[in-house]
């Protein structure tokens, strides 16, 4: 069903990780996403590896680089992408991340490294996924952080408070959702600006 006055825009789906591309998740979070941003969201097949994001005395990968490297890639379609990847991340502040974006634009990258984690981790790790993944790619669409503990849209501090989440915007952040993407369509050169995520 086409929403009148709203672009048809492109949400991509870009695994980055180390280990070989898992397709049957990928699809199954391309499904999901497109029901919840009511996009049509495609899984690209990437075969470059955002490798100087890795920091040899962390151990882990920069998120801020890897939003960088994406952002040199974006294809012209003004498509967002998110990046999927295993490899842990982190930003200079925080010990890790499970993700970040840019506010507003088009790039975003989400881990799957520490969603494994607790006794239920390996139940849980594809719904942990789905969630953070519409947490990050609502902020490439300019949400911000939600105080509803169920919306995708709240803090992710730690995987209780992921867990609590649905994967899902509640009623307010899917009107600002809607607001936001009428507007992107009125104006096309929204820039990109970088704002980070702080989780
Ligand atoms: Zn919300
Ligand atoms: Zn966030």
């Amino acid at each position: 069903m086409e929403r009148a006055g709203l672009p048809a825009s492109l949400v991509r789906l870009w695994w980055i990780g180390e280990a070989p591309p898992d397709p049957r998740p990928l699809e199954d979070l391309a499904a999901h996403v497109s029901r919840v941003f009511e996009q049509t969201v495609r899984v690209d097949t990437v075969p470059e590896r955002p490798g100087d994001a890795y920091d040899a005395r962390r151990r882990q990968f920069s998120s801020g680089r890897i939003l960088q490297w994406l952002v040199g890639r974006l294809p012209e379609d003004g498509s967002k992408v998110l990046g999927v990847t295993d490899v842990d991340l982190f930003m200079p502040v925080l010990t890790f991340v499970y993700g970040e974006a840019q506010l507003g634009g088009h790039a975003a990258v989400v881990s799957t490294a520490r969603l494994w984690a607790g006794p239920d981790g390996r139940r849980l790790v594809r719904a942990r996924l789905v969630t953070e993944s519409v947490h990050e790619l609502g902020h490439t669409f300019g949400l911000v952080h939600c105080r509803t503990p169920r919306c995708a849209m709240a803090r992710s501090i730690n995987l209780a408070t992921v867990d609590e989440k649905r994967p899902t915007f509640c009623a307010e952040c899917r009107l600002q959702y809607l607001e936001r993407l009428a507007r992107e369509g009125d104006d096309h050169e929204q820039g990109a600006d970088a704002d980070p995520d702080r989780r």
